[in-house]
């Protein structure tokens, strides 16, 4: 039973919405456009991995995707963790094409894809230390050792797998996403006493859910990005074109000449995602590009958004249902 689903992260949220409005000449433009691929392959990795998690034997097994959990000052996160009455398992999530090349020696991981390689941190070491970071976590929170298991799920089925030195132990520790019953059947056989009661495991799938902690990072800054280098106006949901002309209390698209009446909906929710949930009506003005303070007033209270202050000083929390 999946019990947090995989989601699109607020970092991939505030990516895709800065890269929309980003002026096309924006000097990092194709760093954020890498930044989001990577991303990208990432979340559509971990979504199809569902299809291979959700025909897992179901009673008593909980699935929780996307964990981020506190260790002293610093987190780590984890991207599938199943828990059953006999082990826990962890899985790494990686979605790359190609051929991956695992070097134990120097404990590297090298992408071979379209003639290009590139390198990157061993799966291996990262799984190594999750596992034993998330050990140190449960020591704090269950009463009971519980064994931990750990793999790297290659979600792409179309990906060589290779490693130097030729190990037979690498093919235990990764696999492909097809491979992952016939694993988790392994785990099983392997692991044959009860540890934890179906309560136990509900009791720490809600201390899990309850322990997990949002990133929000400040994606702008990071890329040095300014206000000033954000584009502004509300996008015509038809043809994407920038930006629609306030008309009669209608938004007017005047490359295809389409009418929308909520065409500021998405553009209010671009300004939350990328400077916070708060708005004033001047805000509101200019980053819809409207002239008249009346109508981004009109505009604002027709949603209903909660205010505080009054006059001039007014602001309205523009929150929408599971956004940041
Ligand atoms: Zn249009």
């Amino acid at each position: 039973m999946i019990v947090k689903q995989v989601s699109e992260s607020i970092k991939m949220k505030k990516l895709k919405v800065i890269l929309r409005r980003l002026s096309p000449h924006f000097p990092m433009r194709k760093e954020i456009e890498d930044e989001v691929a990577r991303s990208n392959a990432g979340y559509r990795g971990e979504k199809s991995l569902d299809y291979h998690l959700e025909i897992l034997p179901n009673e008593n097994c909980y699935i929780l995707h996307d964990l981020r959990l506190p260790h002293g000052t610093q987190f780590f996160q984890i991207d599938v963790l199943i828990i059953t009455p006999h082990f826990l398992l962890i899985i790494e999530v990686k979605n790359m094409a190609g051929t991956l090349h695992f070097d134990q020696e120097f404990n590297q991981l090298i992408r071979i894809n379209n003639e290009m390689e590139e390198t990157y941190p061993s799966p291996i070491s990262q799984i190594y230390r999750q596992k034993f970071l998330f050990s140190e976590w449960l020591k704090k929170h269950l009463s009971h050792t519980i064994p931990i298991e750990s793999l790297v799920v290659i979600s792409n089925p179309h990906t060589r797998i290779l490693a130097t030195p030729e190990t037979h132990d690498l093919s235990q520790r990764v696999i492909h996403s097809n491979h992952l019953l016939a694993n988790f059947h392994m785990f099983n056989k392997i692991h044959k006493k009860e540890i934890l009661t179906k309560r136990e495991i509900k009791k720490l799938s809600r201390l899990l859910l309850k322990e997990h902690t949002y990133t929000n990072p400040d994606i702008l800054q990071q890329y040095n990005i300014l206000e000033k280098d954000i584009l502004k106006g509300v996008f015509c949901p038809k043809c994407d074109t920038l930006p629609m002309i306030r008309n009669k209390k209608k938004w007017y698209c005047s490359n295809c000449r389409f009418y929308s009446k909520d065409a500021h909906v998405q553009a209010l929710r671009d300004f939350a995602i990328l400077f916070g949930p708060i708005i004033s009506n001047s805000q509101c003005c200019n980053f819809l590009q409207i002239s008249s303070s009346n109508v981004a007033q009109y505009i604002l209270t027709s949603l209903q958004f909660p205010t505080s202050g009054t006059n001039r000083g007014r602001k309205y929390q523009i929150s929408f249902e599971g956004e940041v």
